[in-house]
């Protein structure tokens, strides 16, 4: 398997981002991700989707959208949708309708920032979602950077600092969503993980101060979502490269990586049964035993969880195996020393044992 570093969940001027699809896409190649997926806000511009190369460096840009009802206030709900053949924007009144539509053609559809809150020192109100039972949807965005600046600046200090030293703000997923998400997998669903950076790339001024807070190669160094796909699968060819890339995504075959602190690249999760192998996002029947293995890019606080319960800790050693003979969903998660604590470094895609 091949893994590709994916950005996704960002803003053009096409909806309330600063740059053009063609900024976003050097921005990635400055930033050394290979995909990135555009998000705007109720308005699908496939047309931009390609490739961009500069000296050795290709990246692939392609196009989903944010759907939320805008006629809604607050705005919450806001819906990931990536390849949908249509504009599903006319959906939007209802969100439970909406995921429907779009897996019905074929979709993915992610709840993106499902905790979020308000930060009333900047004005903003919590969009989170409010569809406690919501079904029939893909996954969730586990980790969105922009959420999590608004939960560490409850006063306008804070906001200030953390615009101007933007390597503070992260720490990991809003536990509370990770409580949400164990609970759906405990319940046997199968529920795939993405990290979102929520890039915008506003200009914001304070008096005679003028700054673009969190710049769009800023966030592509951030909180990545890696996947694995098939080494023939990613060849060049847009069609191929995009089913590729939307099979490995919808599968929740990869993990989500905070690659500031260090790289991800490299991490691996995966099961070995008595007749076959399993990567995220797999099921694998747990007969006859298993033995999960993982292996961290470099030391770092691991663990094992098995439906949201910690059953096996390690540090300092990268590989970890365990032989398991229980059925249910298995992840990973590294915590890695930066800036004075311990952060989030690395969540897995669930491996389901059946
Ligand atoms: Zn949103
Ligand atoms: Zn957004």
């Amino acid at each position: 398997m091949r893994e590709i570093i994916v950005n996704l969940h960002m803003h053009t001027r096409y909806s309330d981002g600063t740059g053009l699809h063609a900024d976003l896409a050097q921005a990635a190649l400055d930033a050394g991700v290979e995909v990135i997926l555009v998000t705007d806000h109720n308005v699908l511009a496939r047309c931009f989707e390609g490739y961009t190369r500069r000296e050795r460096k290709t990246v692939l840009l392609l196009v989903g959208e944010e759907v939320h009802d805008q006629a809604r206030q607050p705005q919450k709900n806001h819906l990931l949708v990536f390849n949908a053949p249509r504009e599903m924007a006319t959906f939007a009144h209802d969100p439970q309708t909406l995921i429907d539509a779009v897996r019905r053609e074929g979709g993915l559809a992610f709840l993106a920032h499902p905790t979020d809150q308000a930060c009333p020192s900047i004005k903003e109100t919590a969009i989170n979602w409010v569809l406690d039972d919501a079904q029939n949807f893909t996954g969730i965005e586990l980790w969105n950077g922009l959420s999590e600046f608004k939960t560490v600046s409850p006063t306008r200090l804070h906001a200030y600092f953390h615009a101007f030293f933007p390597q503070w703000i992260a720490t990991g997923p809003d536990p509370l969503l990770l409580a949400r998400w164990d609970a759906l997998l405990a319940a046997g669903r199968k529920v795939a993980a993405i990290g979102g950076s929520d890039a915008h790339a506003l200009h914001v001024s304070a008096g005679p101060l003028r700054r673009e807070i969190f710049p769009y190669a800023w966030h592509f160094r951030t909180i990545n979502t890696h996947l694995l796909v098939p080494d023939e699968a990613f060849c060049g060819d847009l069609e191929m490269d995009r089913a590729a890339i939307y099979e490995a995504l919808g599968r929740g075959r990869g993990f989500v990586g905070y690659d500031l602190p260090a790289p991800t690249r490299g991490f691996r999760f995966s099961a070995h049964g008595r007749d076959m192998q399993a990567q995220m996002g797999d099921e694998i029947s747990v007969e006859g035993g298993v033995t999960l293995q993982a292996l961290l890019p470099g030391p770092a606080l691991g663990r094992l969880l098995k439906d949201g319960r910690v059953i096996r800790q390690w540090r300092t050693r990268e590989a970890m195996s365990q032989v398991i003979s229980e059925p249910g969903a298995y992840r990973v998660e590294a915590y890695i020393h930066y800036l004075g604590k311990q952060r989030g470094w690395i969540f897995s895609n669930p491996i389901y044992l059946r």
